[in-house]
């Protein structure tokens, strides 16, 4: 390099790094962040504190909100939080698992690297390995029955319990499973599809967790818009109307010649009478109780409790959808399209007080295929976590709902895969041998990490999961609230096998890609703190060696 003319390529201020250093630097960055969310791994983790630059706290056990609050700077730290966000996206839940496993597979292959192996055959090894890990987990899966509450109670439980509610974790996984198997839908094949868009989840502090309900149909943040209206009515027939109850005002300034008071009053009768009419509509529909889109002028709704009927404005156009899906209501546009077959039905409409707010609950419908869990607790922060745990087993019903299969939980899946893996690879020869007797190892951290977040040894809880699963006892794996190693299916602990597939298919495509790096250009442009001088939320991120301005 130092005879012969040096050519620059690279913009001033950019930096590269290259080769070893560029990968070890990766590997580095995304074990951080495994390291980081590790210990709130399983019912024994811990929760963190997260503060933004604002001041706000969020307290969470969450893997994918932690790292979505968390500020990453380092592209490799980045991809991390994308596998989490991947994870969240398709399964909803294990997303800590994901990026715990990446890391320990990078970790695993920088040992490799380290011993000249050449990474593209860490990558391919590790793309072998996960072929025959998924065919173990499909294999050792237990099939069950999508309509059994008792073990989709059990899923949801296993999600819950992970959690800052993991005390009501049973009785919440009551509601969820409840709620989900309400919209599921039978397909013309015989299994089921599940939009969770269609489950309302509101939240309120005050009261206590207990007092979470399951409302078939769906609870407005909303009160009934004038006083003399009904505050409750039973065998509701309900119009939805996505358009105003009101005179439309131009957009230009009209001017009307008034020549004598009469005319002035015809005036304002021919708006009355506007309003009047359109109300009538309604009336004239059956309809006793009218939610409406947009606004309602003071005198429609004057002339609606003169008829008796309740009306609710400006609601959300999703509220909308879930109350025309909750009651069979068509949203209607046109208030003379409006008839009697328009109309929903639900066994009652009612204002109720929820703590210092009045809300309108629409429940009862006869088939809901929209309904509204109300999320209490002592706190917003406690409500908000709470929330966060409920959208996990609402994930992982809908997911065992739709792939009727499960494996139980607390690292057993991922000992007998790793075993199995262990025992195939001896057929491999050579480097890629290696490689996959690294990724066998490296998928046991989940167990490991339980152990340890249990207070339980992991080492000695490594030799005996191991052992007992030399001897066939595929569920064997942590019990990390009694402390022990047990049978986790009989305990109950169970996930859906989707779950864990996302997880190890994440986490091995993930790790692959880091490590076939093995050159990181950075631009200047980024490049706002100086070498070294760190920077961004997470402390010492930034400065992380060798990648000036990352
Ligand atoms: P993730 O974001 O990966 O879902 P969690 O903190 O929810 O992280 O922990 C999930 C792990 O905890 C899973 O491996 C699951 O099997 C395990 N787990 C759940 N309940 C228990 C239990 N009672 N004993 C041991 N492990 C458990
Ligand atoms: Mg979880």
């Amino acid at each position: 390099m130092s005879n012969g003319p040096q050519y620059i390529i690279l913009k001033e201020g950019s930096s590269e790094s290259k080769g070893r250093d560029a990968q070890r630097n990766n590997i580095q960055a995304a074990k951080l962040i495994a390291e980081l969310v590790k210990t709130s791994l399983g019912p024994r983790g811990m929760d963190k504190m997260l503060v933004d630059s604002l001041g706000d706290v969020t307290i969470t056990n969450d893997g994918a909100t932690m790292l979505k609050e968390i500020d990453v700077q380092h592209p490799a730290a980045k991809m991390m939080v994308e596998i989490s966000k991947a994870t969240d996206n398709e399964v909803g839940d294990g997303t800590t698992s994901g990026v715990i496993l990446a890391g320990s597979l990078l970790e695993k292959a920088e040992e490799l690297i380290n011993q000249d192996v050449h990474p593209t055959v860490v990558v391919d090894g590790y793309m072998k390995a996960l072929e025959k890990a998924e065919q173990v987990l499909e294999k050792i899966a237990e099939k069950v029955d999508p309509s059994s509450r008792s073990d989709l109670i059990k899923v949801a439980t296993t999600s819950m319990q992970t959690k800052l509610v993991s005390d009501d974790a049973p009785f919440l996984a009551g509601l969820v499973v409840d709620a989900v198997s309400q919209v599921a839908e039978k397909q013309a094949d015989g299994t089921y599809r599940v939009d969770i868009d269609n489950i309302k989840v509101e939240k309120k502090p005050g009261g206590s967790m207990m007092d979470t309900k399951l409302i078939s149909g769906v609870a407005l943040d909303k009160e009934v818009v004038h006083s003399a209206m009904p505050k409750k009515i039973e065998g509701a027939k309900i119009a939805l109307i996505n358009s105003p109850l009101e005179i439309e005002k131009t957009e230009f300034s009209a001017e009307i010649r008034i020549n004598d008071p009469s005319q002035m009053q015809e005036f304002l009768d021919e708006e009355s009478n506007i309003l009047k009419g359109m109300v009538q509509k309604v009336v004239d529909s059956g309809a006793n109780v009218l939610v409406c889109q947009k606004g309602i002028d003071d005198s429609a709704q004057q002339y609606l409790a003169r008829a008796g009927v309740m009306a609710v404005r400006r609601v959300k156009e999703s509220d909308m959808t879930k109350i025309s899906k909750a009651t069979g209501a068509r949203i209607v546009t046109n208030l003379d399209d409006l008839s009697a077959k328009d109309l929903g039905n639900a066994k009652i409409a009612e204002e109720r007080k929820v703590e210092e707010d009045k809300w309108v609950f629409i429940e009862g419908a006869k088939n809901p295929k929209a309904v509204t869990l109300l999320v209490r607790g002592g706190s917003q922060r406690v409500v908000d976590e709470a929330e966060r745990s409920m959208h996990d087993a609402i994930m992982v019903t809908k997911d065992v709902i739709e792939k009727p299969a499960i494996v139980a939980g607390g690292g057993a899946p991922e000992v007998e895969v790793s075993y199995q893996v262990r025992e195939w690879a001896q057929k491999l020869t050579g480097r890629e041998q290696l490689a996959a007797l690294k990724f066998a190892e490296a998928i046991e951290v989940i167990a490991t990490i339980l152990a340890e977040n249990a207070g339980m040894d992991p080492i000695d809880t490594q030799v005996e999961l191991r052992a007992r699963h030399a001897k066939g006892e595929k569920w064997a794996g942590v019990d990390a609230l009694s402390g022990k190693v047990s049978n986790m299916m009989s305990k109950g602990v169970v996930e859906p096998l989707a779950v864990k597939l996302q997880i190890l298919k994440a986490a091995t495509e993930a790790s692959s890609m880091l490590l076939r790096i093995d050159d990181v250009i950075a631009s200047s442009k980024m490049s706002a703190p100086p070498p070294g001088a760190g920077g961004g939320g997470m402390g010492g991120m930034g400065g992380m060696g060798g990648m000036p301005g990352m």
